[in-house]
This record gives structure tokens, sequence and C-alpha cells, in this order.
């Protein structure tokens, strides 16, 4: 039988999908969208990969990664005991491995079993190779010492901090909110409140007053863990009056934790409720015993970066979330005994939950934290780490290297960046021009490239390449990860479409152990965004093409796509068209209404640092679309603005400039996630030829 799109009221408009709480017009099958992929050429595994003889991948093999991918998704409950046997350790062991199902939003792993997050993260490591640094802390300033922190000291920072919590009352269960720059404390705070069973709520530190209330009062944080400032690009931020604005409206939080960033002293604290973090944690003694957490006990909670809509909180559990992100580091990074990875993303989105903290700390690996910018004081911020300190594996964002490459070749040129094997992206769909730039240039084409799709809901990734076993084209995330079994659907009739050359949504049809299990306090929202939509399959709500080859080719949001006179367009194909052309930095398509097209093409671009705004270039952009994908695609207007609408986690809000181009600016929506407010009015102006 077919799965029907169904919601809670039951109705179906034709042509729709819901998407959160909104039915959105989504593309049908259409084989021409796999013509590009089919057109993508195609890259063996990187020399790096095996130029060691002591150093074999973990997956050597496109043979052995089928074999077992196959056995990960015909045996989830035998494959995925094995490994959480070996990559985590048990204070219980667990019988039952797998419980639950997709249907009924129950999935659950390794359910009787009990374990502790941060015992796995520190303690095991702590013992076993004390003096093996754990975390490189490199602050905002390349100036500033850089500092690093071994295992054993770990163990008693993050021992002394779950001290102070524990004093302040603080017992397993009651959530902590955490809204802290990206630093080395941060982690030891996320650490700490998964020593006691506390659920953290990380709040990316550029969020503004009314967000972070929204986020405390959610979960209903009884503490939070703040700093003085933080520095951003140079410049102080003031963070902890950020932070007592929010707490005027969230009366729940009674302690407040204060990291000393920069001592300012004109910080204001209230004697009643803030107390520096030092003197909190100096009654306490260096080690404290880690609380024993069902497998299933939450770990965590994490708002989505807000791309589409209002931000859902989501729930992750001890041991699935563990076991997803310490087996995708594992494998997809192939990190080794000796490795330094870095990931230089925030630890306030899941990428930075997953790959700066609980994955590369669960292998006991050495993780770097960045505080600062790729491009302050010089756009050569990311080179300069990875000579500096040798990286293995680097893992950064498609608007990140959009934004250096803004810059040209040269600042990649003057290091030395031979140690890194693995460059990874995530994020957005990374456009091939963006690809190649990053194998060509910063990899030397010996590096390889790792696209790596997934979502907070994912905890970890889904679609992947793994570096020594998986041939990759230059803008396909490739292959399903383990456990994982993707499936495209007609987004209309919610069928399955089978075999290769097929266009749709992407669905998974079976549970894998990191996906979230709840929208926190909500419930029914999770089952009405994820598993109503198309019932027996999760939902991603990303649109997605299965070339000849079938590799999978993320197409961007379903509501991403734009129907010209019934021609259904990629918007990332249209951008990754503008991209291409030497001019263009950054571009966002939307469709506009057009009484006689339906929708037509709108672009939105940002140029390169070495071209200024002429008035041939949306001529020479207008040209560069219709070659590449024909006069269908071509852009009615081409506006070049200073910057786009994004997130704060760098994504592009093609939602805002929808309502642009559709006049609709008196409804904007929730702008409280975006990173840089002020460029909205500055491109209405542009849009409406006011500037
Ligand atoms: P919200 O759900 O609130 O709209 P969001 O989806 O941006 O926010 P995240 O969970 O941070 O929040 O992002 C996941 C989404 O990012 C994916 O659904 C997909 O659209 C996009 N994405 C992530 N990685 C990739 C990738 N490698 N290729 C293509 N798209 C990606
Ligand atoms: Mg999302």
């Amino acid at each position: 039988p077919v799965a029907q799109p169904v919601s809670a009221s039951g109705e179906h408009p034709p042509g729709a999908a819901l998407v959160g709480t909104k039915y959105v017009k989504v593309p049908k099958n259409d084989p021409s969208q796999a013509k590009e992929a089919n057109d993508a050429p195609k890259f063996p595994v990187a020399p790096r990969m095996t130029a060691a003889k002591d150093r074999v991948p973990h997956v050597a093999s496109m043979d052995q990664y089928r074999e077992m991918w196959q056995r990960s998704v015909d045996k989830p409950a035998e494959f995925f005991a094995e490994q959480a046997r070996e990559l985590l350790s048990w204070m219980t062991p667990f019988s039952v491995a797998h419980h639950g199902d997709l249907n009924h939003g129950d999935a659950s792993w390794f359910l009787d079993g009990t374990l502790n997050a941060s015992y796995i993260c520190v303690d095991r490591h702590a013992f076993a190779t004390p003096d093996k640094v754990a975390i490189i802390y490199e602050a905002d300033h390349p100036d500033r010492p850089h500092v690093e922190i071994t295992y054993r000291e770990l163990l008693r920072q993050v021992c002394q901090l779950a001290g102070a919590l524990h004093a302040q009352g603080l017992r397993k269960g009651d959530a902590v909110g955490i809204y802290l720059p990206n630093t080395a404390h941060a982690v030891v705070a996320m650490l700490a409140c998964a020593r006691l069973g506390l659920v953290h709520s990380v709040v990316f530190a550029g969020f503004s007053a009314e967000a972070l209330r929204d986020r405390l009062r959610d979960c209903q944080c009884k503490v939070l863990i703040t700093a003085d400032q933080g520095m951003r690009a140079g410049k102080e931020i003031n963070i902890k009056s950020i932070a007592d604005e929010a707490l005027r409206e969230a009366p729940m939080v009674q302690k407040v934790i204060v990291h000393k960033r920069t001592g300012n002293p004109n910080v204001k604290m209230d004697p009643t409720r803030d107390i520096y973090w030092d003197e909190a944690v100096k009654s306490h003694r260096p080690y404290c015993p880690p609380v024993p957490m069902a497998a299933e006990d939450p770990l965590f909670m994490l708002y989505t970066s807000g791309s589409t809509g209002k931000p859902k909180g989501l729930m992750h559990t001890t041991a699935g979330y563990l076991l997803g992100a310490a087996l995708s580091t594992k494998y997809v990074f192939d990190v080794h005994e000796g490795d330094k990875f870095a990931c230089v993303a925030d630890v306030g989105w899941i990428t930075g939950h997953s790959y700066i903290v609980y994955g590369p700390l669960a292998l006991g690996t050495t993780t770097l934290v960045f505080e600062g910018v790729p491009t302050w004081p010089e756009p050569d911020m990311y080179w300069r780490l990875i000579q500096k300190h040798k990286l293995t594996q680097f893992y950064t964002s498609p608007t990140a290297l959009r934004a250096l490459r803004k810059f040209g070749d040269e600042p990649v040129k003057k290091y030395d960046l031979s140690s890194v094997r693995v460059l990874g992206s995530v994020g957005e769909p990374i456009d091939p021009n963006t690809w190649m730039w990053l194998h060509d240039v910063v990899g030397k084409g010996e590096a390889a490239i790792v696209d790596t799709y997934w979502q907070t809901e994912t905890g970890a990734h889904v679609l992947t390449p793994l570096p020594g076993a998986i041939e990759t084209k230059p803008g396909s995330a490739t292959v399903p990860f383990f456990g994982v079994r993707p499936a495209i659907l007609d987004p209309q009739t919610g069928e399955e479409l089978e075999g290769n050359d097929v266009s749709g949504v992407l669905a998974f049809k079976q549970a894998w152990p990191s996906m979230a299990r709840t929208v926190f306090g909500d419930h029914d929202r999770y089952l009405e965004t994820y598993v109503r939509p198309y019932p027996g399959y999760y939902f991603t709500g990303d649109g997605c093409t299965r070339d000849h080859d079938g590799y999978l080719w993320i197409k961007g949001r379903v509501d991403d796509v734009i129907n010209n006179a019934g021609h259904r367009l990629s918007v990332a194909e249209i951008e990754s068209a503008l991209t291409a052309h030497e001019t263009c930095a950054e571009a966002a398509v939307v469709g506009a209404p057009d009484e006689i097209a339906g929708q037509c093409v709108i672009a939105f671009v940002t140029l390169k640092h070495t071209h200024i705004p002429t008035s041939e270039i949306p001529a020479l952009l207008t040209y560069a679309v219709r070659r590449s994908i024909g006069p269908i695609a071509t852009p009615k207007r081409i506006i070049i603005v200073p910057d786009l609408p994004k997130t704060r986690s760098g994504k592009v809000m093609r939602r805002i400039l929808r309502k642009i181009v559709a006049n609709e600016t008196d409804s904007l929506g929730d702008l409280s996630t975006l990173s840089d407010p002020s460029v909205v009015q500055t491109i209405i102006d542009l849009y409406n030829n006011k500037q």
C-alpha cells in the first residue's frame, strides 16, 4: 500500500506536502532534474587517505562499505549493539538493543543499559591517556596564546563544575541553560551537566535576549551558565547584560554562573543570584562521581537553526545520540590515534555538539575549539590553524567557504595544509564550484572531501561519503550512513520512487540510534513534523535526487522550488549556476508571483571582493544561468546586494526573500534567528529600487 500524506485534520491539498505545520508546493518527479547530477565528474578515494602504510582507513573499499551498511539496516539491533559495546562504556550492560518504530514515534535503543556521557568522554581517557591533549582552545585573536587541556585536567575541571551545580541543588533531569562563547569553558559546562544527568540547553551566544528568554522558559532552566563578555572579530559582546535582560522574564532561573572571559570590571553582578565560575567551583573537589543514566534518559535539548520557521527544541538521548556522534566521527572523518580534529562550528549548534564535543571526546581524540571567525583579522584564520596544529580533519560550512573564496587563492597558498586528510562541509548544499575550490585549492587534490548531510534532528550524519571508500561527486552527499535507509517519495502521493534517476522528497524508512526522540514538551509537534506527513517514514523536509549511480543529491528544502510555467526549477541548481560565474560570491534564488508563468525566478547575489557592481554584471549572470540550465530558468531580475539574510549559523533565509518579492514585507515572520537584521531593509530598498 502506498503511504498517503495526512495531516492531523486528514485534509491534503493536491500537489502539496506538509512541511512543519503548513502545506507547501513541492516538486514532482522530473527526470531532467537528475541531468546535472549525471553529468558530474567523479573523484576517486583521495591520495592522502592511503598514503600511510600503517594507517588503513576504517572502511577501505566500496564493498566493505556495502557489506557494513547492508547489515546495519537489515539487522540494526545486532549491528548497533556491537558498535555500542565497542565505542561506549556501560555501567550496566543492556540486553534489549532496540524497541519501537517510526510509525509510533517510540523508537528507542539499548533500553535497559546505564551509562554516563561525561564518563565516556572524559574519565576513561583520563585513566588511560591522562597526558593526552583533549581540547585545544584558540581564542578570538591570533596573538593570544592557545590553551591545551589534557584529559586529566579536563576531568578535574568537569568534576569541579559538576560539584558546584550539585551544590546549587540541581539533580538528574533538571535543565541548565548554557549561553557561552565558543570556548573550552562551554565544553566543560556541557560535560559537567552530563555528569549529573542535567539536561543542557545550549543557546548560541549570538542570540538576542528575547531568543534566549524563550529558550530558557521553554525548558524551565533552573541555572544559567554564561560569561561576562564574548569576543567576536575583536569586538566585545556584552553577553552578561543580554542574559540579564533575558532573565528579567525568566524567573525560574535562580542561579547564574558567570565565566570571566574578559574580566571587564564594568560587568554587573547581582549578588543574590550571580556567582563567578572560579568562585563557584573553588570549594569543590576535583572529583565527582558520574551519575548512572538510563540509555534513553535525555542528554540535552537543542533548537533547530530556524531557517524555515519557529525553532523546534529537539531532545536527544544519552546512549543513542552518543553512539551516533562517536560512530560518525570515527568513520566519516576516519579518525585514528594521534589525529587532531577541528570542527570550526559553534557549540551552540548541533554540529558543535556532535563534532566539537561528544564525537571526538568519546573517541579520546584531540578536539579544537575556535572562538574566532574565519575572516578576521585576516581571511586566513582557518589555514593558519591547520598549519599551526597540523590538524588532520577540518570541518566547516559552505557559507564560510564561500566567504573565504571571495578573497581568492592567495591566503590559502601561504600555508602548509598537507596534514589534513579529510575536509568536511555541512549546513547547506555545497555548490559544485565551492566544492571544487575546497578540493583543488585547500586540499590540493590530495585530501578527501566529505559533504555531510544531516540535521539537528538526526543527531549525526545521515548521508555522507566515507573518505577511504566512497568516490565523490562535487555537490552530492553521496550515500547513506550506517543504519540509514533513505527513500525518495513522490511528494504528492507519498509513493516511494524506486530505482535511479528519480527526484522527490527525502525520507528515511527506519529508525536509527541518534535520531531525536521528541520535541521538548510537545510530542505531538514531533509526530506532526516528522512522522505524520508520510506515515511509516521519517520526513526530512528536503528535496532530493538519486542519480544514475544511485548517488543522492540534496536539492534544498522542499519549499525552495520554483514552479515556472509548469517547470519545476531547483533553487540550488540556479544558485550553483550563478556562483559558478567569476564575479559572484553568493546567490539566493526565490520564486516571485508572476501573472503569466505562475512563478518567476528572482536572484539576489553578492559579488566577490575583486568585483564592483556594474550594470553589466546582471546580464552576464543571466547568460550564465541560461547556458547552464536553459532559458526556462532565466531570472526575471538579478539584484546585487551587500549581504544576504542569514541565520546565525550562516544559512540563507530564503523565506524572507520570498516575502520581499511577494510584497509581504509587513509579515516577515520570526527574525530572531537572523544574524544581521539590518540587511533586510537594505535588500527591501534595493529590490524596490530605492537605493
Ligand atoms: P529549521 O528546521 O528550524 O528550519 P534548519 O533546518 O536550518 O532549521 P538544522 O537542523 O541546523 O536547522 O539544519 C538542517 C538542514 O540543513 C537540513 O535539513 C538541510 O536542509 C540543510 N543541510 C545540512 N547539511 C547539508 C548538506 N550537506 N547538504 C545539503 N543540505 C544540508
Ligand atoms: Mg530543519
